[in-house]
């Protein structure tokens, strides 16, 4: 490594960077996204997509998807509707299945590390739900206008409040697109919220809990002050709302957005950051269906604090450490047809990437529109 990968202008020198809030390395090789290429080129049809979908199963009015169960039909909801999912990975349990699980499939009392130690299961409760985020079939969170992003923004803050106040953490997320595994094109989230802490957040936290103790300061509000000073992995910065490809990003188009002021928590959120939000999530997302021309597909996601652990309350005390972000993870890597896959190297030995942050960043940066586009409907 060069050691002058901080700045601007090394991006040949294959090199691995840190990401200090998971607490792991990525390697960035860039010039390898040249390579000839063989594999894969999936296909792009942009399909008309008409404002109602009679086979849709999230459209207002329509029966759901749901074999082998009585088939509910959604009411005709003219704003975002939410309902229990059909099919949950998780739900409350009752109190014999947690002794079920606690007694385990047949394993036999041992000696210490044995099946006891390696063979561990616990119970885990939860609820799942799916937010669609409109009426719209034909209408993705980039093509929205003011008032109806608001009305998502509302929706995520507002399941966020009430599932907090019962689960340790609530995941709100989206795919979009059937790259992601979308199960259809009709706008719509998910939340799924548990009873533990999931893996992802729990490393967050003791990151997190770990920099304000040897600091004072929150690690990913210090990290925003830095980026914004320096420029190069920006897509946008309105003053409230910061947009960045990580330094340690792994997917190639990978961003974070992040409030530049302490905010723990979407609860948090008060009405000038809502409403500047609406505006960063339109520029984010019109960056990146315009990169390739094509609807972008990603998964992407909020991290708040977590509830405390065991309790009921909202609010958690303690939770100073935590900055509220969404991360936004794109599978493309160069073009609408080539997606990069996490195989190989990265499933047995690390993360890595191509093309550099400060590369995908121009590229993005390149498509935010000027003044952002006007689109109050
Ligand atoms: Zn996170």
């Amino acid at each position: 490594m060069s050691g002058t990968a901080r700045g601007s202008g090394v991006p040949s020198t294959p090199h691995r960077r840190f990401d200090p809030l998971r607490g792991r390395w990525v390697l960035v090789s860039a010039g390898r996204d040249r390579r000839p290429w063989s594999g894969e080129s999936q296909a792009v049809s942009p399909a008309a997509v008409a404002r109602h979908d009679p086979e849709c199963g999230l459209c207002p009015g329509n029966l759901r998807a749901a074999a082998g169960l009585d088939r509910i039909r959604n009411p005709d909801y003219a704003g975002p509707y939410v309902f229990a999912n059909d099919f949950p990975a998780l739900r409350p349990l009752l109190p014999d299945e947690r002794l079920e699980v606690r007694a385990g499939p047949g394993i036999p009392p041992g000696r210490a590390g044995g099946a006891e130690e390696l063979l561990r299961a616990e119970p885990e409760a939860g609820v799942c739900r799916v937010l669609c985020f409109g009426p719209r079939h034909d209408r993705h969170l980039a093509a929205m206008g003011d008032g109806e992003l608001a009305a998502v923004v509302d929706l995520w803050i507002g399941q966020a409040a009430e599932l907090g106040r019962v689960w340790r953490w609530v995941q709100i997320f989206e795919n979009r697109g059937a790259a992601m595994g979308a199960s259809s094109p009709h706008p719509h989230g998910q939340v799924w919220a548990s009873a533990s802490l999931p893996d992802e957040p729990a490393a967050e936290d003791v990151r997190q809990r770990d920099y304000l103790s040897r600091h004072g300061r929150r690690l990913l509000v210090d990290y925003a002050g830095i980026e914004r000073a320096a420029g190069e992995r920006v897509v946008a910065d309105n003053g409230e709302w910061l947009a960045v490809v990580p330094y340690w990003a792994v997917w190639p188009f990978e961003t974070m957005l992040v409030p530049v002021r302490p905010v723990a928590s979407l609860p948090e959120l008060d009405g000038p950051l809502r409403v500047s939000l609406v505006g960063m999530l339109r520029t984010l997302l019109t960056a990146y269906d315009a990169l390739f021309g094509v609807p972008f597909p990603y998964s992407m996601g909020w991290h708040g604090a977590p509830g405390p652990a065991g309790a009921t309350v909202a609010a958690p005390a303690g939770a100073g450490h935590w900055q509220l972000h969404a991360h936004f993870y794109p599978p493309l890597l160069r073009s609408p047809t080539v997606r990069k896959f996490l195989v190989g190297y990265e499933m047995l030995a690390g993360a890595q990437r191509d093309i550099t942050p400060e590369q995908a960043a121009a590229m993005l940066r390149a498509h935010v529109p000027a003044a952002g586009p006007d689109r109050v409907r």
